[in-house]
This record gives C-alpha cells, sequence and structure tokens, in this order.
C-alpha cells in the first residue's frame, strides 16, 4: 500500500470533538476532545469495544447524528476549511463528494425494491448532475471496479451475496469521486474469506484513487493488515494513536496490550480470542480519573484522581498517567 504524505496538510482535521446524547432531558457525553488528523492516502483504524464512540465519532464527521445528539464542543476541518456538522442541510454539499460512508450490513443500507445499478447511479445524477443514461455508465463502470460484472447490475440487492451487497455498498461510496471514506465495520458481517476480499478491495482502490479511509472495527487484526495508523478509542476517549507497526510492537496504553494480547495467535498457542477481564463504564456511571482504571492492571494512586490526557509519545499519542511518569523521569534523567 501508498504511504501518506505526512507533509502535506491534512484531509481532515478533527479537533476536541465532543459530543452528548440527550436521555430524559440528560445530556450524557458520549464522546470527549477526540482529536486526530487524516491525510490524503492515509488509512486510519479506529478500534475500540462496544459502546467506545467509535460509530458517534463517525456520525459526528459526516453531521449524520441523531436528534438526540449534539455537538457540546469542537469542530472539524476539511481542507482546512469548517465543516457545517451540526448542520444536516449544509453538510449535503459535502457528504458523498468530499466525505463518503460504507456502513455495516449492506442489505439494510440497499432499497431492496430498485435494481442496484439504479441505486448507484441516483448519487451520480444527485449530487454530480448526470443524465440518466451518463449516470448509468457511471454505475456500470464503478460496478466494474470493485470487481463485479457490469451486467449484474441489473440484479436487486436480493439476488446478490453478501459481499457482492457490500461491494455495491463501495461503489455507491465512490460514486461522487470523495477524497474520504468512512467504513463503519465494512466486513463484520461478513465471512473471513469475504472480509479479506472486501479490506484488499479497499485497500486497491486506495492505492488506485488515492484515498484516505477511516476504517472503524471491533478487530485489531484487521487494522494491523490494512491501515498505516491505529487509534484505540475507550469510553468516549482516543487513549492511543500511533503507527500500526508501533502500537504492535510497543503499545503503550494497558488497555492497548490487553487488546492485542487478547487476540487469537496459533503460533503462540492461543486459539481462542481471551476478552478483557470487566465492563467499560456506561455513559451514565463514569469514574472519576481514568476511565479505564477499574480494568486496569498497572493502576496507580493518581489514576482514581486524574483523568490522564492524550500527549505526545514518541511517534504516537497515549492517555496514561503511567506514561506521564515514565516520560517525566526520562526527561528529568537527561536534564540532570
Ligand atoms: P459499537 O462497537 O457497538 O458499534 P461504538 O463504539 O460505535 O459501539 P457508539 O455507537 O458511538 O459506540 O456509542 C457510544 C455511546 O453512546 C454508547 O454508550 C451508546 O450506548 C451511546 N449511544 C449511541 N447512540 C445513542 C443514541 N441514539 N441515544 C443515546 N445514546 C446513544
Ligand atoms: Fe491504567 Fe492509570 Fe494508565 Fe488508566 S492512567 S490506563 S488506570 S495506569
Ligand atoms: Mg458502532
Amino acid at each position: 500500500m501508498t504511504k501518506p504524505n505526512q507533509a502535506t496538510a491534512p484531509l481532515l482535521e478533527v479537533d476536541a470533538l465532543s459530543v452528548d446524547y440527550g436521555l430524559k432531558g440528560v445530556p450524557l457525553r458520549a464522546i470527549e476532545d477526540v482529536s486526530f488528523t487524516l491525510c490524503a492516502g492515509e488509512a486510519v483504524g479506529l478500534v475500540g469495544e462496544s459502546g467506545s464512540g467509535k460509530t458517534t465519532t463517525a456520525l459526528s464527521i459526516a453531521g449524520l447524528l441523531p436528534p438526540n445528539a449534539g455537538v457540546s464542543s469542537g469542530e472539524v476541518r476539511y481542507r482546512g476549511k469548517r465543516l457545517p456538522i451540526s448542520d444536516d442541510a449544509a453538510m449535503r454539499s459535502h457528504r458523498w463528494s468530499e466525505i463518503s460512508f460504507v456502513f455495516q450490513g449492506a442489505m439494510n443500507a440497499l432499497n431492496p425494491v430498485h435494481r442496484v445499478v439504479k441505486q448507484i447511479a441516483e448519487p451520480c445524477m444527485l449530487k454530480r448532475g448526470m443524465a440518466r443514461d451518463e449516470a448509468a455508465a457511471r454505475a456500470r463502470e464503478l460496478l466494474e471496479l470493485v470487481g463485479i460484472p457490469a451486467d449484474r447490475g441489473s440484479a436487486f440487492p436480493h439476488e446478490l451475496s453478501g459481499g457482492m451487497r457490500q461491494r455495491v455498498m463501495i461503489a455507491m461510496a465512490l460514486a461522487c469521486c470523495p477524497s474520504i471514506i468512512i467504513g463503519d465495520e465494512p466486513t463484520t458481517a461478513l465471512d473471513v474469506i469475504t472480509q479479506a476480499q472486501i479490506l484488499k478491495l479497499l485497500g486497491k482502490l486506495r492505492s488506485q484513487l488515492n484515498l484516505a479511509i477511516i476504517l472503524i472495527t471491533h478487530d485489531l487484526s484487521v487494522v494491523a493488515e490494512s491501515c498505516d495508523r491505529a487509534m484505540i478509542m475507550y469510553a468516549g476517549r482516543i487513549v492511543e494513536d500511533g503507527l500500526v507497526a508501533d502500537v504492535f510492537a510497543e503499545p503503550k496504553h494497558p488497555y492497548t496490550k490487553l487488546l492485542i494480547e487478547s487476540i487469537p495467535n496459533p503460533a503462540k498457542g492461543k486459539h481462542i480470542l481471551r476478552p478483557i477481564p470487566g465492563d467499560p463504564p456506561t455513559l451514565v456511571n463514569r469514574p472519576s480519573g481514568c476511565s479505564f482504571r477499574s480494568r486496569c492492571p498497572s493502576a496507580i494512586q493518581v489514576c482514581a484522581t486524574e483523568d490522564p490526557r492524550l500527549d505526545l509519545a514518541g511517534r504516537g499519542r497515549v492517555a496514561c498517567h503511567l506514561h506521564r511518569s515514565l516520560t517525566q523521569e526520562r526527561t528529568v534523567a537527561a536534564d540532570a
């Protein structure tokens, strides 16, 4: 896969984004102070347990939050310009043509009564002003691009396999030539072989079209295979962000370490997934201090009272007091 050009300005900047869901009139913080950048052609994996805030992050970037949610602070910039993420109508000119989506479960996202070629052609007509015939030709071209023979475009969604339907979703996402695709668990509902094919397809499209990809998944091994960077989310915050090679060789956050250890590795005699003991906090029972404290084997006293900030650490970032004290010790030793 091609490497992103880190020297260029980021395509996307997510800056201190916090989002609340209103439940019975009470605002509950779902994501807090989420900040990251994405460069052209870069693939970033967003990983974390269920409820950690991955989808909320993706929906807020797209301005697609549900009515009971609100951006309480922060902003998102695309090519340096602030996106109107709280204004659904204003965001329409950015969705599809700049930032596009592939969601889990294509069967629910596709219209069962329309042929797939028509569904891919629709955004071409609506967003790019193409005439019907031109849009249909573009749709057939897109089908070929995602590895589906153009004549299969006349099929209805139920006449295609799960993998083919997900390819159709990718074709739709590409219809208006976006530079960013956000895939929210795009392969979760698929068997492992089809999952590998879809990930390979995304990798191919990425280098062919210089696409930037945010890949949301529960599965760290998917990120290892398909991404340049891994961002680990826990209880609504990014707790570690680094190059995939660094994160796997030397994970800094205790949660990342446990996530990596939980992955089955037959070569090391680990044949089954070993879940991390304990449960993440819910929105209503966020503890004081570090949210990971009750499950952390390395917790120290300060973890009970102070929420660790996401700080620079080597080539990446980490939010953990242990790491901060190590960094401070090293700085003091270097100064002495
Ligand atoms: P999963 O891996 O299960 O998809 P996720 O990491 O995508 O989880 P989110 O869906 O972003 O997590 O949810 C973050 C938090 O916000 C969770 O506690 C969830 O229960 C809550 N939440 C999500 N959607 C809503 C909603 N519409 N109303 C209220 N709370 C919500
Ligand atoms: Fe564990 Fe403390 Fe680090 Fe949180 S801040 S991950 S509790 S060591
Ligand atoms: Mg989700």
